[in-house]
């Protein structure tokens, strides 16, 4: 399998050359195993992996497709920002019609070729959750300074006390300097 330049293999896999199955008969069936590392399902996505089972179903309006796949994407947690690997479960059943009869439906197209791509896209877009954490105690980012508070504290916090609290230091600071 080749990947392209930016490490990720090109979406061009998800196509099937499903002619032997559109010349069959109604209710053939053709089964594939997907396990395809780094894909870049479109524009706009891409994917860790992407692994499971895909059944194509020949009906009499076109290519039923069906199954269960799991894929990883990254995510950045909402209050960190770390890059999250978060996994998703896409279940797939869908009509590719040989002619549309609306525009959102799916269609195979005369050389038998089917695009999964489209069909995928729409699908991990619909799973992603809107946000996510790296964990589920992520402490998140210091507001003044910007580091990661999971990775430690930070001087802010330190520096960053209650101004009552503020006002005494300075005052026990002006008596220990008084004192010397
Ligand atoms: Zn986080
Ligand atoms: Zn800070």
């Amino acid at each position: 399998m080749t990947t392209s330049d930016s490490g990720y293999v090109p979406a061009r896999v998800l196509k099937f050359q499903l002619g032997f199955l559109l010349e069959g008969t109604r209710g053939q069936v053709s089964e594939t195993e997907l396990d395809i590392p780094r894909l870049r399902v479109a524009e706009d996505v891409t994917v860790d992996f992407l692994r499971g089972k895909l059944r194509f179903i020949r009906t009499g309006r076109g290519i039923l497709v069906q199954g269960t796949l799991h894929t990883g994407i990254f995510l950045e947690c909402r209050r960190c920002l770390t890059e999250t690997p978060v996994a998703l479960e896409i279940a797939l059943e869908e009509l590719y019609v040989f002619q549309p009869r609306t525009a959102e439906e799916f269609t195979i197209d005369e050389d038998g070729v089917l695009d999964l791509a489209p069909l995928l896209r729409q699908e991990i877009i619909l799973e992603t959750p809107i946000t996510v954490l790296c964990k589920p105690d992520c402490l998140g980012l210091c507001p003044e300074c910007g580091h990661n508070l999971n990775e430690g504290a930070c001087q802010c916090q330190v520096e960053a006390v209650d101004p009552r609290l503020a006002a005494l230091r300075a005052l026990r600071d002006r008596l220990s300097g008084a004192s010397e």
